[in-house]
Parts: structure tokens; sequence; C-alpha cells
């Protein structure tokens, strides 16, 4: 007889789908084809014992287990719950009486399922191929809450009964679901950075890349954090793709939780290694983890020139390819940068005492390529120090609450202006593509006039200026119109001041 069980292997945090066929003849042998790695040579054993533990045989015919695609390396103990049921149901042992049965999970010699690194990713692979069941151990339960096709075993006995009556087995006790602690909002206590706030209100809205430049203890990196607060949650989709990084990286310690987004801050000392993925075996970097969130790069201009250039083609494509001899990887990485440097080495504490050479040295380092790719570029201001004298009054401040309520209005303008020009409405206005970038628009004459003063007067490059046409975009919707004017523009230069 024969039997076909799904499950995954994983390279990094993709989960590659494998198929293992049983067939069980006459004879005694146990063969396992396309699976040479000791940990799943041992499996035999730990099956043996475990039906032993639960008052049943390993059956008295010649199985053999062949894995698919052929070629790969098989490895782990997650196969053990996948291959026991398939041989259990090639000796017709258990009845088959499901299609598309996806499982993984360690066996114990005891007969308990064991938890391993994947579930989630398991689960997303599984309900993407259409699984009619898919099973694993109960600890995973945590990590991916009841789903249509889950079934979550604790033991062998509880997977063999399933198959004998379709029902789920009851846990035994409820896990926790693991929730990140609530924090307190970080926007309300940033004060006197009003303009930055806005900046950032238009970084949510738009998802371009920003850049925050100013002195150091002025409150970059909370700005960064608080922006965090703002950006919209994950879909479900988004969510569930965020899980399985997480979930394959055996990293779901610092999983976000599945109503957030990632925001990940490495060290200036990244290596490029560990910031874009690589390595032996290959690994996925921050830049994965950071997926479907925020990436933040304090003290750009510490970080490795190498670590700063493996970034541009993931900032572009939004996935990162690792090459390995014979064929490449690819890991998901559509992250929104936003990075915070000094302005100039001294970083200036009151009066900068750098030379003209040094500062232009300085900044070359984050020139070129990335800062292109740019489309907010925030100058912050240390207010109490530059006007000593003035009494500190309350500006009037753009609360958490307020920005969102004009962040979901903003959202509403864009869809129907994306949605008036036959163009999709979910779609960021960062990731317009140049091609529709004049319909998508609606600018006024005035507008581009403004526009193509500005870039002459300022020389700037052609993507600046289409960052800011992008922006301009962003501020408009945040007012509220349609049609995109001369002063959208003049705002969005405001938030655009590239250092000299
Ligand atoms: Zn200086």
């Amino acid at each position: 007889m024969l039997s076909e069980i799904h499950s995954i292997a994983l390279e990094g945090p993709v989960a590659l789908p494998v198929r293992i066929d049983v067939s069980s003849t006459s004879g005694l042998r146990f063969t396992l084809v396309g699976a040479s790695e000791p940990t799943l040579r041992e499996c035999q054993k730990r099956i043996r014992a475990a039906l032993l533990a639960i008052g049943m045989r390993w059956p008295g015919r010649q199985i053999t287990a062949a894995f698919s695609p052929a070629d790969r390396r098989y490895e782990g103990a997650s196969f053990d719950l996948p291959l026991a049921l398939g041989v259990l149901l090639a000796s017709g042992k258990i009845p088959s009486r499901f299609q598309k049965i996806w499982a993984m999970g360690e066996i114990q010699l005891n007969g308990q399922v064991a938890q391993t690194r994947g579930s989630a990713a398991f689960v997303y692979a599984a309900q993407k191929a259409n699984a009619e069941v898919i099973l694993l151990p109960h600890k995973a339960s945590a990590e991916w809450e009841s789903t249509e096709g889950v079934v979550f075993v604790e033991n062998l006995r509880q997977a063999v009964d399933f198959f004998h009556t379709g029902v789920k087995p009851k846990p035994s006790l409820e896990q926790a679901p693991l929730a990140p602690d609530p924090k307190p909002f970080l926007w309300d206590s940033i004060k006197g950075q009003e303009a930055a706030k806005w900046s950032l209100l238009y970084a949510a809205l738009g998802g371009p890349h920003t850049l925050l430049v100013g002195p150091p203890g002025i409150g970059k990196s909370l700005l960064a954090k608080s922006l965090g607060e703002l950006i919209s949650s994950p879909t479900p989709t988004q969510s569930a793709e965020i899980l399985a990084i997480y979930s394959a990286m055996g990293r779901l310690d610092e999983w976000p939780g599945k109503q957030r987004r990632p925001f990940r801050a490495p060290h200036p000392s990244i290596s490029a290694t560990a910031l874009v993925g690589g390595g032996h075996p290959i690994q996925p970097g921050e830049i994965s983890l950071a997926h479907q969130g925020i990436l933040f790069l304090d003290e750009w201009a510490e970080i490795s020139s190498s670590a700063l250039e493996a970034l541009r083609k993931p900032l572009e494509e939004g996935e990162i390819r690792i090459g390995r001899a014979g064929r490449g990887l690819s890991f998901p990485a559509r992250f929104q940068l936003i990075a915070a440097t000094n302005a100039c080495p001294c970083g200036p504490s009151s009066i900068c005492h750098c030379s003209r050479s040094q500062i232009e040295r300085y900044r070359r380092r984050f020139s070129g390529p990335l800062m292109d790719r740019m489309g907010i570029i925030v100058q912050l201001e240390n207010k109490r120090r530059s006007q000593p004298h003035t009494v500190e009054e309350p500006e009037a401040s753009l609360s958490l609450s307020q920005a969102k309520i004009l962040l979901r209005n903003a959202q509403g303008i864009k869809e129907k202006r994306h949605a008036s020009v036959g163009y999709d409405r979910s779609v960021q206005n960062s990731d317009v593509p140049l091609s529709r970038l004049l319909d998508v628009l609606l600018a006024t004459p005035e507008a581009l006039e403004v526009m193509d003063r500005a870039s002459r007067k300022r020389n700037l490059s052609h993507r600046s200026v289409h960052q800011l046409f992008r922006l301009a975009r962003t501020v408009a919707d945040v007012e509220g119109k349609l049609k995109m004017s001369g002063h959208h523009v003049v705002k969005a230069l405001n938030h655009f001041q590239q250092p000299m």
C-alpha cells in the first residue's frame, strides 16, 4: 500500500514543501530514499519506541519512504510525525480518511510529540497548498491560534485516534497566547519636534524611506520608535508572513505580535551578512526580520560601507537573493528604512569645530545611491539651545490620536484618488512606479512649475525630484486635497532638507 504525507524543510525563514511517499510491501527492511542525514536515520528508532509506548507495533513489512524533491538534504527530527503517520497509513494500521495531510513534529521515545522550529511557517505553507488536515504539536498552539484544518496533538496516540475518529483531540491545558507587553505611548512624550512629527506622519502614510539628521541626544531613535505606533497594523496576510519568518528562524521571542509590525534596530557595527543575510548555512538577516515593518539604522555614517552597499538591492526589490553554488535563495525583505545620523563627525553639542573637508568626508559615507532612495530628509534642531532666551511655550503639539485621525482620512483620499485614475488603491505613494507617477499625482500646472524652479535652484537629482513629487502628493492627501498644488510642493521641500 502507498501513502502520501506532506511537510516542510526550512531554508532560513522559507518553508520548502516536502512530499513523503511511503510504501509497504512484503519483507522487513526499512529504507529511506533521499534522506541520508543521521538525525533522520534515527527516526525509525524513535517511532518504533513511541509505537510501543502507545501499545502499537512497527509493522512487520518492508517499508520504503521516499522524500521529494530528492535533490535536497533533509535533516532534523521534525519529519518524525509525518513519517510515523505515513508508515501507519501505508501498512493499513490507521484508516486513510483524509486527502492532503500535512504534519510536522518530533516524536519522543515515550510517544509525546515535541515542537520543532518553524511551525508557523509550516502552517502557512500547508494552507497555501490547501491542506485538508494540518497536524502539529500542541505546544505550537501559542504561535498559531486555532486555524481551520489545524489539529494539535500532544502525543502519537492522539494523532492515531484522530485518524480513527476524525475528532480533534481536546487540549489538556490552555496556553497563554504570545502577546507583547503593552508599552506606554512614545509619540506623546516627544516635545518640541513638531516638524519631525509631521515628517513621520508623511512617512507613515506614504511609506518613504526617511533620514533623520541632527545632533546626538535630540531624540532621533525615540522619533523612529514612535513611528511604530503610528503605522497601520499589518493585514492578516502580512501578519502571517511576519510570523512565518520569526517562527522559521526560531526567534519567536522577538516576534512583535499579530497586531504590530516589526521594528528592528541593529547596532551600527552590524556586518553586511548579519544585516542582509548570508553565511553557512545561509541565514536571513535583519532586513528579513524587518519585513513588513521598520528597519531603523542609527548612526548611519558609522555603518560599514559594505553593509550599506548590500542594502541597495533589497531596498529596490523588496527581497534579498543570496547566491549559493547551484541555486540562489531568496528571502522576503520589504521594509521601510528609517536612518539617523549626526550632521557632522563631532556631532555638535554646542558649536561645530569640524573642518569643511572633515564634514565632506563624513557625509560622503552616507551619500550616493542610498541617499537617492530617501523620500523624506528631516533636519532636527535643538530649539532650546538655539534660542536660549525664549520661554518654553507649549506648541500646538500633534498628538498621536490626532495623527491617527489625519492618517485615516488621508488614506481615504489616497484610495479615492487612486481609484479615480484606475490605479490600485492599496499601493503606497512611495511604491508608485515612475511610469504612473504623473497620472497619480493629479498635480496642478503651478505645482509642476514650483517643482521645476526648486529642482534647478537646489540642483536636485531626477530621483530626488520623483521622491519630492511623491512626498508632495502625500502632503496633499493629508490635507484632504485631490489636486496637488504648489503649496504642497513647498511643504514637501521643507521635509526634504538634503545636507549640503
Ligand atoms: Zn562638527
